[in-house]
């Protein structure tokens, strides 16, 4: 009776974990990601989640679970509490990569960016419903914004993260034929600019002489100003969300 009491005790104060799975593919694209991604030596996406784990105080475990699913999209679903990355995207993508890329290193890197990218927008949904945070206004928005600035704050990787997810939106936005104003996300071109202004606001002696070329000065005085605000705006409200508290 002891044992079992200490053993519930412990199995509840263990932290929430996020916890990434594969599930093995039938299709070879996937098949070699599938491979790719569970041999890897570093676990760099299990190793992602660990750092999002340790920043927030998740109440419940959350799988993110890479898979073959027949549908070009990735998810969270808030009732099963897990994100969907699935190899059929990811294989979408990396055909992208190869048709809008002209060299080998540049089609992975932004393959790799813009998948990187989706799994932490879908991480930001799954933050945003699994912890309740009240999120006013388009919730596309926010998880697009809620994403870029964990990315921000990640570091060299983060940042090339977002270099090649703003290109990859701008790919999109050049091949888009209808633009769909009824869609809940903004636009490809306004996801792509949102991400830049970021990162402007975050950095602006390293991205100023690449912005200056396709946004207006002052459009870029506002996105210093406005970086701060949504900084502090974020912090505040993420402050009973996040661990250390
Ligand atoms: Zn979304």
């Amino acid at each position: 009776m002891v044992g079992w009491l200490l053993l519930s005790n412990l199995a509840w104060a263990q932290p929430a974990r996020i916890k990434v799975s594969f599930v093995q593919p039938q299709r070879p694209v996937g098949r070699a990601m599938h491979d790719a991604f569970s041999n890897d030596p570093n676990r760099g996406l299990q190793t992602l989640m660990d750092v999002v784990s340790n920043e927030f105080k998740l109440p419940r475990n959350l799988d993110v679970i890479f898979a073959e699913t027949g549908e070009i999209n990735c998810w969270y679903n808030p009732s099963k509490h897990h994100v969907v990355m699935t190899y059929d995207f990811m294989e979408f993508i990396i055909k992208d990569a190869v048709q809008n890329k002209s060299t080998e290193a540049e089609a992975i890197q932004y393959a790799t960016g813009a998948i990187l990218f989706t799994l932490m927008h879908e991480m930001s949904h799954a933050l945003i419903g699994e912890m309740d945070i009240p999120v006013v206004g388009r919730e596309e928005d926010a998880a697009d914004e809620f994403a870029t600035m964990i990315l921000l704050d990640a570091g060299p990787q983060g940042h090339e993260i977002l270099g090649s997810a703003a290109d990859w939106f701008g790919v999109m936005a050049r091949n888009q034929k209808d633009m769909a104003f009824w869609d809940e996300h903004s636009l490809d071109q306004q996801r792509l600019f949102n991400i830049l202004l970021l990162m402007y606001g975050h950095s602006p002696d390293t991205y100023g002489t690449i912005v200056s070329q396709v946004v207006p000065r002052n459009r870029m005085a506002k996105a210093l100003h406005e970086y701060k605000t949504k900084e502090h705006r974020w912090n505040k409200l993420l402050i009973p969300y996040t661990r250390g508290n």
